[in-house]
């Protein structure tokens, strides 16, 4: 199928992005690029190695030994290699988010990657979430959204994603690491978490995914046939 429309999903971590991303995509028939999993495994990598996310020198260093393979299962769920071992479980930790969420400042890590990205959008239609899809990494695409919901609302969903996997959360916790989190990402020099110009702002914060899936439907059916 020739390349032609990619769908930015935007917006601060708990909001349902994935969620949403990947239900459209398995509906659309496109690719769904996990943007956050490859910010995650670049901090992963840092993190074996004893490098600090904050250590600038330490992560130019290092940045050059690592190699990262994007996999797609046959049920279409993606797989990170980091130097051809297999990361996706060992990736999806709070202290990963928060040490990815620090390393995603770095311009280093943030070249390396854009190219990695704009290379999928160029081969397949996707629908690719993250931080700055729709202000950086693909200022053309067909449709931009952001998605957003309270804070509040966010760590509720993060704890309950957490416990389902049966790791430990605590609400207080969890919700000061959203906090934090949204203010690296908002603040940053290099590509912050914004609203693009063009895009269209959906807050989840009252809505179950089923309505989500709906609004983001019908926002994507005026632009694309679906
Ligand atoms: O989406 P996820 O929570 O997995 O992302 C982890 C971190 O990676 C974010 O907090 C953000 O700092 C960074 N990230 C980014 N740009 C993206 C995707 C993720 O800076 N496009």
């Amino acid at each position: 199928m020739a390349k032609t429309y990619s769908i930015a999903i935007d917006g601060p971590s708990g909001a349902g992005k994935s969620t949403i991303a990947r239900k459209l995509a398995a509906e659309l028939g496109y690719h769904y690029v996990d943007t956050g999993a490859i910010y995650r495994t670049v901090a992963y990598f840092l993190d074996l190695l004893g490098v600090s996310p904050k250590d600038v020198d330490g992560v130019e260093r290092y940045i050059d030994e690592l190699t990262i393979g994007i996999e797609y299962d046959e049920e279409g769920k993606q797989h990170m290699i980091m130097n051809g071992m297999d990361v996706s479980d060992d990736i999806r930790t709070q202290d990963i988010a928060q040490k990815a969420s620090l390393v995603s400042a770095h311009a280093v890590v943030r070249e390396m990657l854009l190219d990695m990205q704009r290379d999928i959008a160029k081969e397949y239609n996707v629908i690719m979430d993250g931080r700055d899809i729709g202000t950086v990494v693909l200022p053309k695409a067909t449709v931009k959204i952001f998605l957003t919901a309270a804070p509040e609302v966010r760590a509720r969903r993060r704890c309950d994603e957490l416990l389902a996997k049966g790791q430990k959360a605590n609400y207080e916790t969890v919700l000061k690491e959203v906090i934090q989190r949204d203010y690296q990402d908002t603040h940053r020099e290099i590509a912050p978490l914004k609203l693009a110009r063009d895009s269209i702002k959906v807050d989840t914060s009252e809505m179950d995914i089923d309505q989500v899936v709906a609004a983001i439907r019908e926002i994507v059916g005026k632009k694309i046939a679906v």
